[in-house]
């Protein structure tokens, strides 16, 4: 005889549980909207204390733009990083991203800051909080 017992968030069927985590792809996708205007796959789930994306996979926090990127495009070669052309943290698109150096990645992301704080001088903000 089969007996069927039912508990919130799992199937247990004689004494098993039945249920299945959900593929790592499908987890990813589904933390991602599209923002028409910009074109930027904005992340929905937990994020850095930086404010990049991150997703559980096997055993440990990865960067959600890189898994995205890899899935859609290839790896990111050892030593290299991703740039966010588009300028937001949060964006997965992999069409905003980059391959890049550690070095470029920072150079692009001063001479941004720095054009960030003259635009922010020449409105008369406090160049400061323009970053
Ligand atoms: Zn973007």
């Amino acid at each position: 005889m089969t007996e069927k017992k039912t508990v919130p968030g799992y199937n247990i069927v004689n004494g098993k549980k039945g249920c299945q985590s959900i593929p790592f792809t499908e987890r990813l996708i589904s933390k991602i909207i599209r923002c028409k205007g910009t074109g930027c796959w904005i992340w929905q789930g937990a994020s850095t204390t930086l404010g990049y994306g991150q997703i559980w996979k096997k055993g440990k926090n990865i960067l959600a733009h890189r898994a995205v990127f890899e899935m859609f495009k290839y790896a990111v070669p050892k030593g290299f990083e991703l740039d966010h052309l588009c300028r937001n943290k949060s964006c997965v698109n992999p069409q905003h991203l980059e391959v890049v150096t550690h070095s470029e990645n920072l150079l692009r992301a001063m001479r941004h800051k720095k054009a960030r704080a003259a635009i922010a001088k020449a409105r008369g903000e406090n160049a400061e909080l323009a970053v």
